[in-house]
């Protein structure tokens, strides 16, 4: 089932106020099953708003409007509703009676102007409304098709949801259930990925897949919604392996977690520990290790080694190699590594040396080279990467590929990954 929801009071269009009774309702309804397809926001303007809600009935099963249900004149959503459903407004006077109430109860005299609260569309069900005037309205227009009006005000908007709508929406909606599967991906461009996984996740048009991207590092979010668990997990144990298979070892968590929570459960599983030695990422890859809760377990320490002299004096790395091969060079982030692992008294050490820009370039090494070393307890390995973007970017580009070369030569991966499959090589499964 699908919904859609209008929020409706000129105003959300201004630059100071934002919709959050959307954000709310949506978290309810995706709670049921039900996807939220449309969003829009809408002035206190009549005909637009008549416009809108129709357009969105003809799209999707359920639409909510919220605000716009108040007394004055502004306040258009019973009128525009009633217009686009075709239908008039009936004055309930027992309505109108417990408004009356309630203004006495405060001690006040109801204002004339709350008489339009009264109205209500032909043949709508009423919601109540415990926390201010103005009741809801539930028009089931069609089997299985409904307008739903709210207030705007988000404290009677989400109690009368939860006493009023909830309820009714379970009786409508088919029961059911959601599980995801929540992959993370290091060190591939968003392109590329969604080109390889598009043509299996296209042939599941029951399982909701979100690609999120954020620099080298990658979130595919699949979400299956069947009528029981039992199915739900069956469609995600026939599409999780396909797409798995695809991306091969560039998968490093099946549940969401970060690389460095990867990275850090991998050090604790072996007993082992890390430290760093970081030039152009100035402690970005140590303040991500750090970031995890109980990271001091393997996280020794780091030597933030910006120049050459602070490269020998901490480090060790010599002046003669320093003048040799410069100290954005794969045999610098070599010694880098190792002169970090041997002086932390580490299991692993990670070194990282670049040119992050935009100055400071040259023919041989561009903007946006930058080397890795992994230090490890037999070996030590050197990768050369080239990062495009801005300082910023290649500084975070090259911390997610500092982290997952650890990751790799932890787990004994080839420190590069496989070429990936051709897609029209895809092995044809039955939908
Ligand atoms: P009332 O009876 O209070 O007049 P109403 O249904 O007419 O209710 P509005 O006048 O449209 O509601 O909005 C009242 C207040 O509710 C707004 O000033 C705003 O603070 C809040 N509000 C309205 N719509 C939203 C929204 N979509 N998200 C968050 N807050 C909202
Ligand atoms: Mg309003």
């Amino acid at each position: 089932m699908n919904a859609e929801i209008i929020a409706v009071g000129s105003e959300l269009l201004s630059p100071t106020r934002v919709d959050t009774n959307s954000l709310y309702l949506t978290e309810q309804l995706n709670a049921l099953g039900i996807e939220v397809v449309a969003k829009a926001v809408v002035g206190d303007d009549r005909p637009r708003l008549a416009t809108l809600v129709k357009m969105a009935m003809e799209r999707s099963e359920l639409v909510f409007t919220t605000g716009g249900l108040g007394p004055t004149e502004d306040d258009v959503t019973r009128e525009a509703v009633a217009d686009a459903l075709g239908r008039t407004l009936v004055f309930h006077p027992e309505i109108a009676q417990q408004i009356e109430e309630r203004f006495r109860r405060a001690g006040r005299q109801m204002p004339a102007i709350n008489r339009r609260q009264a109205f209500i569309i032909e043949g709508a069900q009423i919601l109540t409304n415990d926390k201010g005037t103005a009741p809801g309205q539930w028009i089931e227009y069609a089997p299985g098709r409904v307008v739903v009006l709210l207030p705007g005000p988000p404290v009677e908007l989400k109690s009368m949801y939860s006493r009023e709508c909830a309820p009714r929406l379970q009786r409508l909606v088919p029961r059911q259930l959601i599980r995801t599967l929540h992959l993370r991906v290091a060190g591939m461009p968003e392109s590329e990925l969604d080109q390889l996984i598009a043509p299996v996740y296209r042939r599941y048009p029951q399982v909701a897949t979100t690609v999120l991207a954020a620099p080298g590092d990658i979130q595919v979010i699949l979400r299956a919604r069947c009528a029981t668990e039992e199915e739900a997990e069956a469609l995600l144990q026939e599409i999780g392996p396909q797409i798995e298979a695809l991306l091969g070892d560039r998968v490093y968590s099946r549940d969401g977690r970060s690389l460095e929570e990867v990275v850090g459960e991998m050090l604790v599983a072996r007993n082992a520990t890390v430290a760093v030695a970081e030039s152009c990422t100035g402690g970005m890859v140590g303040a991500r290790l750090t970031s995890v809760p109980g990271s001091s377990r393997y996280f020794v320490g780091g030597f933030l080694t910006y120049s050459d002299q602070m490269k020998w004096q901490l480090l060790g790395v010599s002046p003669e190699e320093l003048a040799e091969f410069s100290s954005v060079s794969a045999p610098v982030a070599r010694s880098m590594a190792e002169g970090a692992r041997l002086r932390a008294g580490s299991t692993y050490a990670v070194s990282v040396t670049g040119i992050a820009g935009p100055e400071g370039g040259t023919p041989e090494t561009p903007v946006g080279t930058v080397f890795i070393g992994i230090a490890c307890p037999h070996d030590t390995y050197v990768q050369r990467y080239r990062f495009v973007g801005d300082r910023e970017r290649v500084r975070q580009l090259a911390t997610q590929a500092a982290l997952d070369l650890l990751r790799r030569a932890i787990a004994g991966l080839p420190l590069e990954p496989a070429a990936l499959t051709a897609t029209d090589q895809l092995p044809q499964t039955p939908s």
